[in-house]
């Protein structure tokens, strides 16, 4: 794409800023996940990426260890609590520590709420919000044991106000919420600080699959349209401007993960252009 979300944002941080650092990814080997695995480990830290899919972790691990970084691939469905735990302690037992957990794993796609099956609710719900607990629970022990860690989770901005034909994303992505700022005071005493982002529209190809409409929806088809078309959507209903790129929502990761979140915790910090208040607005 030739708008300016394609174009890569400068190194803003401290070459070596995450350096000795373990950093566990989920979903971390395509769209936001690589993004943000990619930075982490251009700060130095050691990323683990955890997904379903070998060719993802494959070329996930290529792309960033070719380009000298250090990182290891391990295949996770973050629906299975017990295949959690045992990833967890096995990177763990690896490395002697895991100083972040990044809960990026998500399942998408439209569907009308009155004809949801439960097969799609459950998968959904399952993914986003008991796999982010799944993956907090687990990691838990081991940042209490090595006094703190950091917990980032991705959410949306979409259920602020509702969005047609996502009732399964918009509640499981509440309840991240939800689960991010109890987490965050439960957990404050051991150190472990609970954070959540909220990406604006990223035009991913995990988000240009899931985000297609049904035909008759009324919903706008935002992500199969032209270029042209989706640069001046963003002209007009994005504040600044521009579609968002993963490298913006990595961004406050790194930020999170520095010493700079030392005083952050149970916040959901909203990374979208503005765009939801602008929705909000009219
Ligand atoms: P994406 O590329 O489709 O990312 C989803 C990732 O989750 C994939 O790498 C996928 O890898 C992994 N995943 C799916 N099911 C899994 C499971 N059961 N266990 C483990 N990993 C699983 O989409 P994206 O746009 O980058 O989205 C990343 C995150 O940002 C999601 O949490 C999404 O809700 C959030 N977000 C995105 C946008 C946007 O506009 N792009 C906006 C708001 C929020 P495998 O297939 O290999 O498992």
């Amino acid at each position: 794409m030739s708008h300016p979300a394609a174009e890569p944002t400068p190194a803003v941080f401290a070459p070596g800023l995450l350096a000795g650092q373990v950093a566990l990814v989920t979903g971390g080997g395509t769209g936001i996940g690589l993004g943000i695995s990619s930075l982490l480990a251009e700060l130095g830290a050691h990323v683990v990426i955890a997904s379903r899919k070998p060719q993802h972790l494959e070329t996930a691990l290529a792309e960033i260890t070719g380009r000298g970084h250090r990182a290891s691939v391990v295949q996770l469905d973050v629906r299975d609590p017990e295949r959690v735990r045992a990833v967890v302690d096995e990177v763990a037992a690896e490395h002697g520590r895991i100083d972040l957990l990044v809960n990026n794993a998500a399942g998408n796609f439209y569907a009308p709420s009155a004809t949801l099956s439960p097969n799609a609710w459950k998968a959904v719900v399952e993914i986003d919000l008991y796999g982010t607990f799944y993956c907090a629970q687990a990691v838990y022990p081991i940042m209490a044991r090595q006094g703190g860690g950091r917990i980032v989770s991705t959410s949306m901005t979409l259920h602020y106000r509702g969005w047609p034909l996502m009732a399964h994303a918009t509640a499981a992505k509440a309840g991240v919420d939800a689960l991010t700022r109890t987490l965050a005071v439960e957990w404050a005493p051991q150190r472990i600080r609970v954070n959540a982002i909220a990406p604006g529209p990223i035009p991913t190809e995990g988000v240009r699959k899931a985000f297609t409409p049904p035909a008759d929806s009324g919903v706008p088809d935002l992500f199969a349209a032209a270029e042209e078309k989706m640069a001046a959507y963003a002209q007009t209903s994005i504040p600044l401007g521009r579609w968002g790129t993963p490298r913006d929502i990595a961004n406050m990761v790194a930020f999170l993960a520095s010493p700079a979140g030392d005083w952050i915790t149970g916040a959901i910090f909203v990374v979208d252009g503005g765009e939801w208040l602008a929705k909000n607005a009219g």
